[in-house]
């Protein structure tokens, strides 16, 4: 394809773009293809000779995009939003046209300044102090993993990344047993074995329990255990919840232990001032992730990392091989330093691009009317003779069940609830998952993409409802 060929066929995809977002409605949400058949119906060879682009696209329609889920559709209300816009999709086509590499400052001086910039926008939009410093990640995972091999770094004076595991002494991590599972796995990754992650239980709003976190790490200390880390969750993936930061950072600053928080989810509803009691205690807190690919219209993948101790996370993972020293050493950021990859994509420039285009109030604006939504649907849920809401909607996910009068049993229960879920998102009119509260199976209505709005929220419980009701037919 010649820069002429380009420039008549990105028009024209530009034009399939706005069609598709025009009429994404007349999609079903979930795909309801079966497995192995997009694979199917794919070549099994690659082709030899160049294919014609009206080709690829008519193949784009015709075998794809059936296989798609549509995530931006407004009535996706499964896992957590990973949401779109038009001002974050012209960004990311500059991205890709640009195809930088961000590693360091001199690599693309506007890339890490631009960066910089927006890091110190959004921690003052969601009211962080001003001592936290920020860097992009691809993702929460990453961001946290990246928070616990600092905790371990520190907890090991730097030496474990030296000598290795072998000579240090036992170290445990800390969560509740709502925490999301990408704690699990960083707990793998850093070396300390994951019998060393301990579960703490929850209350009955799904909360940690900061008297039980206590009373198992003073055990540790006792047994000669290191606790290096505990990580605090704002808005639990399961439902919402949000783990008390003051009381859990009392604890942690008594025992000197990183605390980082997992506000991946919920943490973008700190641009809202009302939404900031879930922080109290933030004066606590060494790191925090939150994932503006999740909530605000920002494409995937775009997760911040704030920290309070920039120089330790520098620390753990700066490393200066000849091929990548600079004659600006020691002057400027060099981002790679901030984090395991060392490519990185331009990835500020749709967060940039967004926080123009929407301004501050106007992506506190659709926030502020998701968690609204959310609300009013707990309220009409609660309100229902045989629907149950199963944990208390912080922001805007509501978490309930089905449940007749006439059936008691658990067992019973969650069965109905899992049929009741298969038949509505086999219906294609929306998409919801679940998660098991206090081993109930329940429904998560999770509101928040862009482009959703009250009535489609709306239309989503008259489905779910129906389709409730006329499951026991
Ligand atoms: N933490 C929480 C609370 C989440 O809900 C999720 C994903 O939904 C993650 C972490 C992982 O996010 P990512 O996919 O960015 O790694």
């Amino acid at each position: 394809m010649n820069l002429d060929e380009f420039e008549k066929n990105a028009h024209e995809v530009v034009k399939w773009m706005a069609n598709y977002l025009k009429n994404i409605e007349s999609f079903p949400v979930k795909s309801q293809v079966s497995p192995g058949s997009i694979k199917a119906s794919l070549p099994t060879l690659p082709p030899t000779l160049p294919h014609n682009f009206n080709e690829i696209m008519d193949d784009l329609n015709r075998v794809i995009m059936p296989g798609v889920t549509h995530w931006q559709h407004p009535m996706f209300f499964a896992y957590f939003p990973a949401n779109s816009s038009p001002a974050s999709v012209i960004a990311e086509m500059i991205t890709a046209t640009l195809g930088l590499q961000c590693m360091l400052w001199e690599t693309s001086p506007s890339a890490t300044e631009l960066e910089q910039r927006m890091m110190e926008w959004l921690r003052d939009m969601f009211g962080l102090p001003q001592q936290f410093t920020g860097v992009i990640q691809d993702t929460a995972s990453i961001s946290t993993l990246s928070a616990l091999l600092v905790a371990r770094e520190r907890g090991s004076r730097f030496e474990a990344m030296k000598r290795g595991m072998h000579d240090s002494t036992r170290m445990a991590v800390y969560c509740s047993s709502e925490a999301h599972s990408s704690v699990d796995k960083a707990v793998r990754v850093i070396g300390i074995g994951h019998e060393n992650l301990r579960k703490i239980a929850v209350d009955e709003n799904f909360a940690m329990r900061p008297e039980d976190l206590e009373r198992q790490i003073l055990e540790d200390l006792a047994l000669g255990i290191t606790p290096i880390a505990v990580v605090a969750t704002i808005g639990t993936t399961g439902c919402g919840a949000v783990d008390p930061i003051t009381a859990i950072g009392e604890i942690c600053g008594r025992h000197g232990i990183w605390l980082h928080v997992d506000a991946a989810y919920a943490g973008t509803a700190l641009i809202l001032p009302e939404m900031r009691w879930s922080i109290e205690g933030i004066n606590y807190v060494d790191s925090l992730v939150t994932n503006p690919h999740k909530w605000l219209p920002v494409n995937f993948d775009c997760s911040t990392l704030f920290v309070r101790d920039p120089e330790s996370l520098q620390r753990t993972f700066e490393i200066y091989p000849e091929y990548l020293k600079t004659s600006r050493d020691g002057q400027v950021q060099d981002f790679r330093n901030f984090g395991i990859q060392l490519g990185r994509r331009f990835r500020a420039l749709k967060l940039w691009m967004v926080i123009r285009s929407y301004g501050v109030t106007g992506l506190q604006n659709l926030i502020r009317n998701h968690i609204q939504f959310a609300n009013e649907a707990c309220q009409e849920l609660a309100s229902q003779p045989d629907f149950e809401v199963l944990a208390p909607c912080h922001f805007a996910l509501v978490t309930f069940r089905y449940h007749p009068k006439d059936i008691d049993d658990e067992e019973g229960l969650n069965q109905l609830n899992r049929k009741l879920l298969d038949k509505i998102n086999s219906s294609g009119k929306l998409y919801m998952t679940h998660t098991v509260l206090s081993g109930r199976y329940t429904l998560r209505l999770s509101i928040g993409q862009t482009t959703t709005t009250r009535d489609h929220v709306r239309v989503a419980l008259e489905e779910i409802m129906s389709t409730a009701r006329g499951t026991r037919t």
